[in-house]
C-alpha cells in the first residue's frame, strides 16, 4: 500500500493522474489475495477505478473463508469472475461484473444504420452494447442452466471443499522432510519447493523440475509448475469439482515417492 501512494504521488509529481488500479483477489500463481479494503480507501480516496482480478479466486467469496479472505472485493468497480474456474463450468465462460453498467455501454454501445435502434432505459439487456462483440455467443446460458438446475448450494459446498483440501495437503507437505510451502494457501492454490540442506540456486531448480516430473509421470495427479522469486517452484492448485481428499492423498503420496525416486537416482 505505501508503494502504491508513492506511485500515486510520483504521477502527481509528473504532471500525471493515475486512474486505475488491478487488486489481486486469488493470483493465478500462489492464489495470493491483496488486501482490497485497503486498496478500496487508496481509490476512494484518490478517484482511481479499482478492478478486481477474481479469474481463479472470486467465486470463493461464496464459502465463509473465502468472504473473509477477499474482504472489499464489494467494494471494487469491475471484478473479472472466471465461471470455468471457479464455478467449473466449460472453457470459454468468463465474467466481468462492473458496478456502473452505464460505465460499458459508454464505452461499448454502438449505433448503425443496420442495427435496430435500442432503447437504453428498457429492461432488455442488450449484451452487444455492453461488450466488444456484437455478434455473439448466447455463454449465460452455460451459467443459468447450472444454476437453475443445482442452484448455489452445490457450487459453494464444492469450493469449500476445495479451500479444506488445500488446507490437508499443506498440512500433510509441512510434515515431508526438506519440503517448504514457500506460498501458504490463502484459497485454494499452495507452492512448494523441495530444498534439502546444501542444494541451491540452479542445482535447486533442476531437482525441483524432476521432482515435479518424476510426480506427473505417475499419472494420478497432475501438477504444474512455476517461477517465484527466481526459482523454479511446484504448484497444488485444487480447482475441480472432482477433486476430493482421496486425490490429496495421492498427491501427498506421489509427492514422497518423487522424492524417493529422485534422491535415489542420485
Ligand atoms: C485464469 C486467469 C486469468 C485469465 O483468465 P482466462 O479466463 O483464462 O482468460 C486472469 N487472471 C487470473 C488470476 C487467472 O487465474
Amino acid at each position: 500500500m505505501d508503494t502504491l501512494e508513492e506511485m500515486v504521488e510520483e504521477d502527481r509529481a509528473a504532471g500525471k493522474r493515475s486512474f486505475l488500479v488491478v487488486g489481486s483477489a486469488g493470483t493465478t500463481n500462489t492464489g495470493a489475495v491483496e488486501d482490497l479494503d485497503a486498496l478500496a480507501e487508496i481509490c476512494n480516496r484518490e478517484d482511481m477505478w479499482l478492478h478486481a482480478d477474481g479469474a481463479c479466486g472470486g467465486f470463493f467469496t461464496l464459502t465463509e473463508k473465502g468472504r473473509k479472505q477477499l474482504a472489499g472485493i464489494e467494494r471494487c468497480d469491475s471484478v473479472t469472475l472466471d465461471t470455468h474456474k471457479g464455478l467449473f463450468l466449460p472453457y470459454g465462460t468468463g465474467a466481468l461484473l462492473v458496478r456502473d453498467g452505464q460505465s460499458l455501454t459508454r464505452t461499448h454501445a454502438i449505433d448503425a444504420d443496420y442495427i435496430p435502434d435500442w432503447d437504453p432505459d428498457s429492461e432488455f439487456v442488450d449484451f452487444s452494447h455492453l461488450s466488444p462483440e456484437l455478434s455473439r455467443d448466447f455463454r449465460g446460458l452455460r451459467v443459468w442452466l447450472p444454476l437453475k438446475m443445482h442452484s448455489i448450494e452445490p457450487f459453494r459446498t464444492n469450493l469449500g471443499e476445495k479451500l479444506e483440501l488445500a488446507r490437508i495437503a499443506t498440512a500433510e507437505i509441512k510434515n515431508i522432510d526438506h519440503v517448504r510451502v514457500v506460498a501458504e494457501p490463502q484459497l485454494s492454490t499452495l507452492a512448494l519447493r523441495l530444498n534439502p540442506p546444501g542444494v541451491e540456486g540452479e542445482e535447486l531448480d533442476k531437482l525441483n523440475q524432476e521432482l515435479l516430473e518424476a510426480i506427473n509421470r505417475r499419472g494420478r495427479v497432475h501438477l504444474s509448475g512455476t517461477t517465484l522469486n527466481d526459482r523454479f517452484t511446484i504448484r497444488i492448485s485444487v480447482l475441480s469439482f472432482r477433486t476430493h481428499e482421496e486425490h490429496i492423498i495421492h498427491c501427498v503420496e506421489d509427492l514422497k515417492e518423487g522424492i524417493n525416486e529422485i534422491t535415489a537416482e542420485e
